[in-house]
Formats: structure tokens, sequence, C-alpha cells
């Protein structure tokens, strides 16, 4: 079963008053058009960009920004959304229980998050669309006089994505198109042929960009969320072996073995940097320094956490601050604890009060209580240097 997305870039930017179409519009230095791609491209096996009549290369030129390994076409839109929809169906391949997802891309605050749980219900129910309570008495009004007051509890607002097995989908357009048949979203299509729908809750941020207010709100959304501080974590595992070094957070420790590895096999360190990489959405260490790298042959760990101190701030990001446990049943660590975090404190360029390194026994317990090796975990926390700091990918 295949996942196919309708991306709906057809619109117009004519009630923001913008010249150009609004899926261009860039907010914090990426178009609509690449936030919406983005959110989906985890997600499909195709993605069907329906753009406006003459506007194939600026869109193209959006969808190369995106890094999606699945099916790509680009499909000029109609006069209405539904010819739009339309158009884009014709142009999939899809099989009768592929699910199709069709989604504004104005509305490209959207998380994958939601993209599964709709994608989840619509494979159990057949169909299923994005909604939220309505919060707003809502009445129906003509000529500025009400005309009755609905009951709210039944009110919902409705979102995209919507999703859809491909048999119903194309029978529904087929009906509608028969019977002369508008609608202003596409499950309003289904239920004129019959097909239940389900609501899956939607989400606040999952707001359509129609006026300058929505792109302001967009931008403090986004801005919100850039700032936020991230979490990592690592944890490592050396072995012992005779004839070595033992180096933990770079300080040589005297004691009758060291530990095996490519590097000078600080487990420490690699434990930090694993923490560091895993908070910035990098990867790890194995991916970065491969052990299968002759550059990395008995080099000093502390050079490897000054590498990933520099990939950090590459892609934006500082360290705020990291906490570490070495887990060892021999030797004794504690007289070495503050020279550890000086240590680390210089080649990470942070206050030493930003660091904890700390050593633990397991009573015996385990590999590290039968000496066998030590291991360390650490977590870190680290902070977007600026609003404007999207991250990049690894
Ligand atoms: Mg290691």
């Amino acid at each position: 079963m295949k996942t196919v997305v309708l991306m709906l870039a057809a619109g117009s930017g004519s009630r923001m008053g913008l010249k150009q179409n609004k899926v261009f519009l860039s907010l914090g230095g990426k178009s609509v058009l690449q936030r919406s791609m983005e959110a989906f491209a985890s997600i499909a096996d195709e993605i069907i960009v329906v753009h406006r009549p003459g506007e194939e290369e600026p869109a193209r030129a959006e969808t190369e920004k995106v890094s999606f390994s699945g099916i790509l076409r680009l499909v000029p839109g109609g006069a209405t959304r539904q010819d739009s929809v339309e158009n884009g169906l014709a142009q999939s391949d899809c099989r009768p229980e592929d699910l199709i997802l069709i989604h504004d891309s104005a509305r490209c605050l959207i998380t994958p998050g939601l993209i599964r749980r709709i994608r989840d219900t619509a494979m159990e129910k057949g169909a299923a669309i994005p909604g939220l309570p309505a919060t707003n008495t809502i009445k129906v009004c003509r000529e500025e006089k009400v005309l009755e007051t609905p009951d709210r509890s039944l009110l919902y607002e409705i979102q995209t994505p919507q999703a859809c097995r491909a048999d119903w989908l194309q029978e529904a357009f087929a009906r509608a198109r028969q019977d002369g048949f508008q609608g202003t979203d596409d499950a309003s299509l289904l239920e004129h042929c019959g097909y239940p729908v389900a609501v899956v809750r939607g989400e606040r941020n999952n707001i359509k960009l129609t006026t300058g207010e929505d792109v302001q709100m967009a931008e403090s959304v986004l801005g919100l969320s850039s700032r936020l501080p991230r979490v990592g974590h690592g944890y490592d595992v050396h072995r012992f072996a005779e004839d070595r070094k033992l180096i933990l957070c770079g300080v040589e420790i005297p004691w009758e073995k060291g530990l095996l590895g490519h590097s000078d096999a600080d487990v420490a360190v690699h434990a930090l940097m694993d923490a560091m990489l895993g908070a910035a959405g990098l990867g790890d260490i194995g991916l970065h320094f491969p052990d299968t790298d002759s550059r990395y042959k008995g080099i000093s760990s502390l050079l490897l956490l000054k590498e990933t101190v520099r990939l950090l701030q590459a892609n934006g990001y500082e360290l705020i601050n990291a906490d570490l446990t070495i887990v060892a049943q021999k030797p004794k660590l504690r007289p070495y604890i503050s020279r550890m975090t000086d240590t680390l404190s210089d080649v990470l360029g942070v206050d030493p009060s930003r660091l904890n390194v700390k050593a633990t026994t397991t009573e015996g317990l385990g590999f590290e209580g039968r000496m066998e090796g030590i291991s360390a975990q650490a977590v870190c926390l680290i902070l977007p240097v600026t609003a404007e700091g999207t991250p990049a990918a690894p």
C-alpha cells in the first residue's frame, strides 16, 4: 500500500495583498511550499505538487530543496480546488487500496505527527480528516441577520491533510462531476457519496496562511520553536586491555590496564560527543568519525570532541550544560574529577560550572563490576544561538 500526497500549491496571494503566490513566501529562510513538503517527505511514497499554470519552474525549484527519495510529479492545477485535486489524481498510477492525502500547502506548520495520525486512521477506517472542536459560537446569518445558532458541541473546524482510500476518492470525484456537486473540501465529496469520514484531533498551529496576520502568527510559532532547548543522551562502553593507557575525559589515569579502541578509547568523551550530536539531531559518533577511517587510529578523543563542538556551531547550536557519569569498579576516579572537568571545559569553550563529571561503581555487578570494561553515560542541553539558526541536515 502506497501513500500518495497531493500537495495543493495553486492558490494565490491575493488575500494577503501579495503579487506572488503565497506558497513561495519565505518564512525563516524557507518557502511555505518547502516547509509543507518537508513535513511529508519521510511519510509519502509519492508527492504530486499541483502548481498554478505557468509556475512549474519556481515550484520545481522549491521541491528540489527538499530531500525526498520517493516519486515526485508536478501537475498544473485547474480553475477550482476540486479541479486541481482531480488533475493531480489523474496523474497518479495509484491502486484502489492506496492512500491519498490531500494537503493545502499553505498549511506549512503541519507536523509529521499529525500526518501520521491521519494516515493511520484512514488506513483503518477508509477516510480521515483533522478537525478541532469549535471554541466560538457560530451562527448562520443572511443579509447581516441571524437565522439560527447550531449546537456548538457538534461543530468542528476542519483542516488538511484529508486522507482517503484511492478507490473511494476516485468514485467521489466521478459522482460529484456527474451530479454537478461542488464541495469546499474533499471530505464533502465523500459525504455526498455516503462514505464515512473519521475526524482526528487537529492541531491549533496547523493554520492556513490566508491573511498577513496568519503569516505573523506562523513566524512567531516558528521563532518560538526554533529557540527551544534540545536534550541529548550518549552511552558508550570499552573493554579493558593490557598495554594501553587509561584515558578518561582527556586525563591519563595511572592504572594497570587501559581501554581498547580505535582511538584512545576515551569512553567518557565518546558518550559526551554522542549526547551532543544527538541533541543537535546530527546522528552519532560512528557517522562522523567511523572506526574504519585510519585518520582516527590512536587519535586523542579530545580532537574529535573539538570537531563535535565545531559541528554544533556550524548548525547554530551552543552547549548549555552537560552531565557525565563514568561507571567503573576500579580505579578510584575521585582524585581526577576536577582535572577532567577543567580539560573538558577548555575543549568545549564553556565555563566549568556548566559541566559535571561523576563516577560510580556497580557494587561488583555486571561487566563493569567484573572489571571487564568501563561504561559512560552523558546528557546535555543545547540551545539554538539565534532564532534564525535553522539546523542543517547531517
Ligand atoms: Mg567509543
